[in-house]
């Protein structure tokens, strides 16, 4: 099974804040799956995160996870002052063990999961490429699901 888990993620209470800045990243990866013929669901709250995409057909679950989750020195995007970052990890530190318990029970249940970090799309001589990565993990996924 395909299985690319990196750290942490989002859990409901974050969502709102989350789409808020992340929506036309989002909508642009969704706009590639539905031009390859993917049909999915957005922020399918039967299951925990919820899921930035679904693709229930395939089973597959794609999350993409905001740069505050993880080491800043990681990252190039650098968009949050030192301070903030601090005060949002150390707010929602605890989460992050049950963000990982709850992708690893969705890959128990069968789910394939993808997470990605926000900052694999933002670099924009890169972004091209590694869109073009994201489609051909969810096509490779996609084709896993149907063995
Ligand atoms: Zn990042």
């Amino acid at each position: 099974m395909l299985y690319a888990l990196q750290v942490a993620g989002s859990q409901n209470k974050t969502t709102a804040e989350k789409s808020s800045y992340m929506e036309p990243l989002l909508s642009r990866l969704r706009s590639r799956l539905f031009r390859d013929g993917f049909r999915f669901r957005k922020y399918d709250d039967r299951y925990p995160g919820p899921p930035d995409i679904a693709l229930p057909k395939y089973r597959i679950m794609i999350f993409v996870d905001p740069c505050l989750w993880h080491d800043r020195s990681e990252c190039k995007r650098k968009a949050f002052p030192p301070e903030m970052l601090r005060i949002w990890q150390d707010a929602h530190a605890t989460q992050w063990e049950e963000t990982l318990e709850d992708r690893q029970r969705l890959v128990d249940e069968g789910w394939t999961v993808l997470s990605y970090w926000e900052c694999r799309f933002c670099d924009n001589r890169r972004r091209e490429k590694r869109l073009k990565a994201f489609l051909s993990d969810v096509r490779r996924a996609a084709r896993l699901s149907r063995q």
